[in-house]
């Protein structure tokens, strides 16, 4: 099965950072720019959310969130003849913190809100590849699995997003659990049809060491046979990742059997076939 640029061209590239968030480099513009060159129409901004106080080091502190809305709507303007561009935000999901995020999304006219998974509990986030956490890995992968996909399926069912990112985010470093995965990815698929959530295909796990698209075929088959939608991202944190590896990803939802991808427009989404 094989793509062309006119395919890549009904897709939308929903997950891209900003440096506000602290690890990731390029003006918005740089983005923009990146996404024309990759033959897209379509992208939006999802910086890494505010929390209500200092929680970490890889987010915009609450009072820049003015200066985050005012960026996008600059590089909106600024390219509104070339390229659309969407105002999302990637919220981290954590139990307790649900009113945060309803409040946070009622802080200006989001087009989506992607739910995240990085955190097991306040003090780990899953795909930090600091090694002061190495040893973290050493307990049971099975225990760890189970705690995310738990974790997962609570921020389904959170109806707080519109859809969710990098599904299998917890195979980042190639840890995985011996025997069927189905057990870990059956009752989330059923948790995440029954909340009519759309998920991501990101090519970001390609640039990680499990060197693999986050999901895996296998919960991707599983999705499609629910009806989930899809849309394919990148993960951008700097502009030359917009768009990447868009061809295999396409590859791939075309293989398991999905003929469009999902846009988002003030929280609204629509289907856009791949031929259009
Ligand atoms: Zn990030
Ligand atoms: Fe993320
Ligand atoms: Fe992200
Ligand atoms: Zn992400």
């Amino acid at each position: 099965m094989s793509v062309d640029r006119s395919q890549i061209s009904t897709l939308a590239d929903y997950h891209m950072h900003t440096p506000l968030c602290k690890h990731a480099e390029g003006l918005p513009e740089a983005y923009a720019c990146a996404a024309i060159d990759a033959g897209l129409k379509e992208v939006g901004f999802s910086d890494h959310n505010p929390m209500a106080e200092i929680f970490d080091d890889w987010r915009m502190e609450y009072q820049q969130f003015p200066h985050y809305l005012d960026l996008i709507q600059k590089v909106q303007a600024q390219f509104s003849n070339q390229l659309t561009i969407r105002l999302g935000l990637e919220c981290d999901f954590l139990p307790g913190q649900e009113s945060w995020i309803k409040e946070l999304s009622k802080h200006a006219d989001f087009d989506y809100l992607i739910g995240s998974v990085h955190y097991l509990n306040s003090d780990w986030a899953v795909d930090d590849p600091d090694p002061k956490w190495a040893s973290r890995w050493n307990h049971s992968i099975d225990d760890i699995w189970q705690q995310y996909w738990d974790l997962y399926r609570q921020c389904a069912a959170s109806r707080l997003f519109d859809f969710l990112a990098h599904p299998d985010l917890v195979k980042k470093f190639g840890h995985r659990p011996e025997g069927d995965l189905k057990r870990f990815y059956e009752p989330t698929i059923e948790v995440i049809a029954a909340n009519n959530l759309a998920i991501e295909i990101s090519t970001a796990g390609l640039r990680k060491p499990c060197a693999e698209i986050y999901p895996s075929r296998e919960f991707l088959e599983l999705a499609f046979k629910a009806d989930i939608p899809i849309v394919i991202s990148s993960d951008a944190h700097h502009p030359n990742e917009v768009g990447s590896d868009f061809p295999i990803a396409l590859t791939l939802a075309k293989e398991v059997g999905y003929t469009n991808s999902a846009r988002f427009h003030k929280r609204e989404r629509t289907l856009v076939p791949f031929d259009s």
